[in-house]
C-alpha cells in the first residue's frame, strides 16, 4: 500500500463493538474483567488503551517500523528512549544543533544520572566517527535541525553506527515519514514530537518512538508502562485523525515553503535563508537524496535582534508563537524562545543569532503568507 492509503487505514479498523468507522476515544482508566485473570487484553489504561494502540499501529506502518510507542510529549518520548536503551556510564553522541529542549534533557538531566554525552556536528561524518568510544551506545541525530536546517546523512551515519555496534536514533519531527524514512535508510529508531506535523492542528501535545527491532520495542514498552509517560486517549485520537491528512498537508507545507523561501531569498532586508530546498543550501544535494520534499520550516537572518523584533511585531497572519507544524503559519525567535536554554556563546557558535527568525509555513494561500512577510520586512522604511 502507498503512503496516503496507509495513513488513512493502518490501525484504523472499524470499532469491534459498534462498527464505528472512526476509532473511538476510549476514555477509561480501567476495564472490567470477567473473572480473575480473564479479560479482553486490557487491564489498566496506563498499560493498554485501544485508541493509543490504534495510533501506535498507524505510526509503525508510516515509518516502516516494527512497533511504535506513543508518549505524553516529544520530550517524554526521548526520555523513555534513553531510559529504555541506555545505562549509567554509557556514552551517547548527540547532534549539536538539536531543539533546545533536547539539549536541556541530555545536558541537565541525563548527565546527572551518569550518561556521558558528546555534542557533535553530525553533519560531518568524520567528526561523528572521531567521537566514537568503546562505551558509545547511541548516536542521536535531528535532521534537519531546529532551527538551522542542518542535515545529517542518515544512511552514512547508520552505516558507521552499525559497523561499531551502535544504535542510531533520528528525530524525524520536521520532515515526517511523508518526506523522510530514517528506518529505510538504516536507522534503528525514529522519534517524533507528534505535537507538530503528525497532529498538524496545534491542538494536542504528544510524542512517539518507532522501532525497527522487537527487542528495543519490548524495552521501550516496559518503560512506557513502568514510568507511565503515556499519551492521553484524546491526544492519541487527535494524532490519529491528523495523520489521515498528513500527505495532503505536507504537500501544501512543501509548496508554500518553497514559495516563501524563494521570496525571502530575494528580499533585500534578509541576509540569509536556511531552507534545504534552496540550491544555495550547502546540503541541497543531500536533501534531494534523502528527502522527497523540503517541508515548511524556514529560518532567516535579519541582522540584529532589533530587526527581528520589528519583523515579529509587524506580522499579522503569521502568529508569534512557540511550536510548529500546524496548518496555521507560526513565526518565532529561536534565541529567546526555543533555544533560550542554550548558553549564548554556544548559540552563536551554532548560528542561532539574535537576528534569526524561524517560520513554520502553514497551509494558507502562499500569496497571503508572502504579503504578510513583505509588509513585516518593510520595517526599515
Ligand atoms: N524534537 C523537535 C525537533 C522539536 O522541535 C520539539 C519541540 O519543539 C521536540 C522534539 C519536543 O517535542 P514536545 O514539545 O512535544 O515535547
Amino acid at each position: 500500500m502507498k503512503f496516503a492509503t496507509q495513513a488513512i487505514h493502518a490501525g484504523n479498523d472499524p470499532d469491534p463493538a459498534t462498527g464505528a468507522v472512526t476509532v473511538p476515544i476510549y476514555q477509561t482508566s480501567t476495564y472490567v474483567q470477567e473473572a480473575l485473570g480473564k479479560h479482553k487484553g486490557y487491564e489498566y489504561a496506563r498499560t493498554q488503551n485501544p485508541t493509543r494502540s490504534a495510533l501506535e499501529s498507524n505510526l509503525a506502518a508510516l515509518e516502516s517500523g516494527r512497533s511504535a510507542l506513543a508518549f505524553a510529549s516529544g520530550m517524554a518520548a526521548i526520555n523513555a528512549l534513553v531510559q529504555g536503551l541506555l545505562q549509567n556510564g554509557d556514552h551517547v553522541i548527540v547532534s549539536n544543533k538539536t531543539y533546545g529542549g533536547t539539549f536541556r534533557l541530555f545536558d541537565h538531566i541525563f548527565k546527572k544520572w551518569g550518561l556521558l554525552v558528546s555534542y557533535v556536528d553530525t553533519s560531518d561524518i568524520e567528526q561523528t566517527e572521531r567521537e566514537i568510544q568503546a562505551n558509545t551506545r547511541l548516536v542521536f541525530v535531528e535532521t534537519p535541525t531546529n532551527p538551522s536546517m542542518t542535515l545529517t546523512d542518515i544512511a552514512a551515519t547508520a552505516k558507521l553506527a552499525r559497523a561499531h555496534g551502535i544504535k542510531l536514533a533520528v528525530d524525524n519531527t520536521f520532515m515526517t515519514p511523508y518526506f523522510q524514512r530514517p528506518l529505510e535508510l538504516g536507522a534503528d529508531i525514529v522519534l517524533h514530537s507528534t505535537t507538530k506535523y503528525l497532529n498538524g492542528h496545534s491542538d494536542g501535545v504528544g510524542g512517539a518512538v518507532i522501532l525497527a527491532e522487537e527487542g528495543d520495542a519490548a524495552r521501550l514498552a516496559f518503560i512506557q508502562n513502568a514510568a507511565g509517560g503515556i499519551i492521553s486517549p484524546l491526544d492519541a485520537w487527535l494524532v490519529l485523525r491528523g495523520t489521515k491528512t498528513l500527505a495532503l498537508r505536507m504537500r501544501q507545507h512543501d509548496e508554500n515553503g518553497r514559495a516563501v523561501a524563494a521570496f525571502l531569498s530575494d528580499h533585500p532586508a534578509v541576509m540569509r535563508v536556511y531552507y534545504p530546498g534552496l540550491a544555495a543550501h550547502p546540503q541541497h544535494e543531500l536533501a534531494k537524496r534523502q528527502m522527497t520534499g523540503f517541508g515548511g520550516m524556514i529560518a532567516f537572518e535579519t541582522g540584529s535582534k532589533a530587526n527581528a523584533e520589528r519583523v515579529l511585531a509587524r506580522t499579522k497572519l503569521c502568529s508569534l508563537a512557540e511550536s510548529l507544524g500546524g496548518v496555521e503559519t507560526l513565526i518565532s525567535h529561536p534565541a529567546t524562545m526555543t533555544h533560550a536554554i542554550v548558553p549564548p556563546q554556544e548559540r552563536l557558535r551554532l548560528g542561532i543569532t539574535d537576528g534569526l527568525v524561524r517560520i513554520s509555513v502553514g497551509c494558507e494561500d502562499a500569496e497571503d503568507i508572502i504579503d504578510d512577510l513583505d509588509h513585516a520586512l518593510r520595517f526599515q522604511q
